[in-house]
């Protein structure tokens, strides 16, 4: 049984994650798919969540379809989204998150990123995902993001994580989108 890579494991507990940070629906047991994403400034880890696919489901459905659409048209504009190989080993799926999905940008020279990966079970699931975004695509994704869609995750983020962390200095991390 293979094992969650630590880079995906719960900053706060130091273990992998166990629930959906909406739901509360135990993931390890559960036969679903889920994502786990992580937001670093600098070497810190600002925010972290897991979530189920039926949540996450909930919340593709709010974005607009305008929405949607940039996101996806900025994606396959910027990115290779390949299918990896049947015998790719977690550990080349890894190294996916080293580098800006879509400017190439190495991990070690961000300031500011965000990565995800997608589980079943304590499996990472290789594909085009994990993937890290740097913070200036970021910015770039969001800028085509409907008003709505912002409202959708604005939400989303003041319901499940109450309050940032007060002495740490959270750099508008509420525009961005997380949801790929
Ligand atoms: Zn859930
Ligand atoms: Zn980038």
């Amino acid at each position: 049984m293979s094992q969650i890579p630590e880079s995906f494991h719960s900053f706060e507990t130091d273990a992998p994650f166990s629930h959906c940070c909406d739901c509360s629906k135990e993931l390890i047991i559960s036969a679903e798919t889920y994502i786990v994403q992580k937001v670093f400034s600098g070497k810190e880890c600002i925010m972290e969540f897991a979530l189920c696919s039926g949540c996450k489901d909930n919340l593709d459905q709010q974005m607009s379809a305008k929405s949607k659409e940039a996101l996806y048209d900025f994606l396959f504009d910027h990115a290779e989204l390949v299918e990896p190989p049947a015998d790719y080993s977690t550990d080349q799926a890894l190294e996916q998150i080293d580098e800006c999905l879509t400017c190439g940008k190495l991990r070690s020279e961000c300031k500011e990123y965000s990565y995800s990966g997608l589980f079943i079970g304590s499996h990472l699931i290789p594909g085009p995902m994990p993937m890290m975004i740097c913070d200036e695509c970021q910015d770039d994704m969001s800028e085509n993001l409907s008003e709505s869609t912002k409202d959708v995750k604005n939400k989303f983020y003041e319901e499940n994580f109450p309050g940032p962390p007060s002495e740490v200095d959270l750099p508008n991390y509420k525009g961005k989108p997380m949801f790929l």
